[in-house]
Parts: C-alpha cells; sequence; structure tokens
C-alpha cells in the first residue's frame, strides 16, 4: 500500500503507540519525527550548546547525522551512529525539545529529511506539523487529542509510575510553546479528521484509524 498517513497531535496523546500499531497492521513503515526532533536537542545538550540561544541552536543545527529506522515493530533513532532511543525521552530533553523545535533551521533541516524518507510511500508518519507543512497531500491526516488529565496519566505509567502532576505539568509545558511557535505550529491541519483518545482504548483509536485507511485507497 502506497499511502502516506499524517497524524498530528499534542504530547501523549496516543500519536506513538497508534501509529506503531496502525502501521504493523497495514504492512507500512513508521515515522516517529519527534524522536528526531528529541535526537537532535540530546545532541545540542550533550555539546553543551544553550538550548535557549536560538542563534547557538541555529549555527550548528545542520552538524549531527541522525538516521532513523522506519521498522514500525523496532523503529530506531541514531545519531552519529550511536543509539539514542533510551537518552531521546529524559527529562532534560523534555525540557529542552519544544524551544529547539522552535529554530526554524532546526525545522528545515529536520523537515527535509523527513520528506526524503516519506517520498516512497508506505508510511504512517507521526508529529506535529506532518499533515499541514510536512506532507499536506497525505492520503489520511488525523488530529489525535485527549485530555490532559488522561494523558499524564498514561505517560506517566509508560515511564514506570512517574508523578502524574509533575509529568501533565510537562505535557502542557510542550503544547503551549508547540501551539504558540511561529514556525509550524501545532494545529488540527485543513482536511484532518479529529479523534478524540480520552475515552478510547488504544485497540479502538487504531481500528478507527485503521478503518479510515482502508475507505480512502
Ligand atoms: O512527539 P514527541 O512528544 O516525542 O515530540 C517531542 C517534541 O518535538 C514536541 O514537543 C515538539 O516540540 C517537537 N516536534 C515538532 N514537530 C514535529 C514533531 C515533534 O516540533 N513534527
Amino acid at each position: 500500500m502506497n499511502v502516506v498517513v499524517a497524524v498530528d497531535g499534542t504530547s501523549g496523546s496516543g500519536k506513538s503507540s497508534t501509529c506503531r500499531a496502525v502501521a504493523a497492521r497495514l504492512g507500512l513503515r513508521y515515522l516517529d519525527t519527534g524522536a528526531q526532533y528529541r535526537a537532535l536537542t540530546w545532541w545540542m545538550l550533550d555539546r553543551g550548546v544553550d538550548v535557549h540561544d536560538a542563534a547557538a541552536v541555529a549555527e550548528r543545527a545542520g552538524e549531527p547525522v541522525l538516521v532513523s529506522g522506519t521498522d514500525p515493530l523496532a523503529p530506531t533513532i541514531t545519531v552519529d551512529g550511536r543509539d539514542v532511543s533510551v537518552e531521546i525521552r529524559s527529562d532534560e530533553v523534555n525540557a529542552a525539545v519544544s524551544p529547539v523545535s522552535a529554530v526554524p533551521e532546526v525545522r528545515t533541516r529536520l523537515v527535509e529529511l523527513q520528506r526524503e524518507l516519506i517520498g516512497a510511500g508506505g508510511i504512517v508518519v507521526e508529529g506535529r506539523d506532518i499533515g499541514s507543512v510536512v506532507w499536506p497531500q497525505a492520503e489520511l491526516k488525523v488530529y489525535l487529542t485527549a485530555d490532559p488529565a488522561a494523558r499524564a496519566a498514561r505517560r506517566a505509567l509508560e515511564n514506570g509510575g512517574a508523578d502524574v502532576a509533575a509529568t501533565q505539568e510537562s505535557l502542557l509545558a510542550r503544547d503551549k510553546i508547540d501551539s504558540g511557535r511561529a514556525v509550524a505550529p501545532l494545529t488540527m491541519a485543513d482536511g484532518a479528521v479529529h479523534v478524540d483518545s480520552t475515552e478510547l482504548t488504544l485497540d479502538e483509536v487504531v481500528d478507527v484509524v485503521v478503518g479510515m485507511v482502508m475507505e480512502r485507497v
């Protein structure tokens, strides 16, 4: 199947689990663009770049070599050959990724990488601006959201029982920057279908999305 499925939405709305399961069910590739922004952010922190200095981030945005593996059952992300799948989920990266992602040079670089990977088709792509900026011609665009309390509870559970209130605060802080930035803010793309996962199980959300893909092919 040569379709492109674009899934955007707020932090912790279930995009990753949904996209991986949809891709696996339909035999499609999977691209986590958030992991790319996180990997670039991890590299900036590792090199001691001040992530709140947009000019400093912009100047070095072209340096790290990022490679995304697109198998939905075992997605990978490497920076300069190093697997950073675990490192990119740290509190430090959570706190720094939104300011880094707001830098236009960072977005230009990663959008180019994303378009190269999407170009071959047959892929489920998750992010914030996939349906609006990266691939507006996607056969299906989904805007996935859930209530903040539900998102925080799920994410805290994923993180081995982390504090729910602190998790919610971190998610909302990222949403605020991601929705308010000047370049490619988080928004529901033209033609996107809004799915609210608050009251749905993962399997139910996956069924809904797979059903919509099948209607379009
Ligand atoms: O999806 P995830 O929560 O891992 O994304 C981490 C951060 O990367 C987001 O909070 C956002 O700042 C940034 N991001 C983005 N555009 C995308 C995907 C992620 O700006 N397409």
